[in-house]
């Protein structure tokens, strides 16, 4: 008899305990982020993927095609390709496809850059059904970016240099 109260004792003890830690966190200031509803703040130095550096006022990439980032990738995750418009002297960025399947965000490719023309991303919002979802597009990418700032995207241009407008 005396053990059949000394357990319900326990357990409405046990209750109270559990009722007194429920009550301080429910009062207490929230610290949590209601992921996915909420936006998480990332810090400045987060990394994510790699993206082509955007000019907001010229919507002007800074790639100038030598290749360097793909040689410095340890996972070969990048593939760069260019071309040299009719007139031109230079070549300019025709393609960027990352496969972030690969990336170990080593930023490898960060460093060798010698135009800073890429950085990582803070993107985080990221999932897929396909390991193609994480083919990246990063020209397409850079065009989109563009737009979302209000600028026309001047990435791939092939237009003969001749016929070009003159630059203000
Ligand atoms: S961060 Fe490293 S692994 Fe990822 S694309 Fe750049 S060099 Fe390759
Ligand atoms: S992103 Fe930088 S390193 Fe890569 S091809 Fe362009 S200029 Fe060269």
């Amino acid at each position: 008899m005396i053990r059949y109260f000394r357990e319900i004792f326990e357990g409405l003890w046990s209750l109270l305990v559990g009722l007194k830690v429920t009550g301080r966190f429910a009062l207490a200031p929230t610290v949590t982020t209601h992921y996915p509803f909420d936006e998480l703040e990332v810090t400045p130095n987060y990394r994510g993927h790699i993206d082509l550096v955007v000019n907001p006022k010229t919507g002007k990439d800074k790639c100038i095609v030598c290749m360097m980032c793909q040689r410095a990738c340890p996972s070969g995750c990048i593939t760069v390709k260019g071309q040299k418009p009719e007139g031109a002297k230079k070549r300019v960025l025709t393609e960027y496809r990352l496969d972030f399947t690969k990336c170990s965000l080593c930023g490898n490719c960060v460093e060798a850059c010698p135009t800073s023309a890429i950085e990582f991303s803070h993107e985080y919002n990221i999932a897929g059904t396909s390991r193609h979802d994480f083919h990246y597009d990063l020209v397409e990418r850079f065009r989109d970016r563009c737009r979302a700032l209000g600028v026309e995207p001047k990435i791939a241009d092939l237009t003969p240099v001749a016929s070009k407008p003159p630059e203000s």
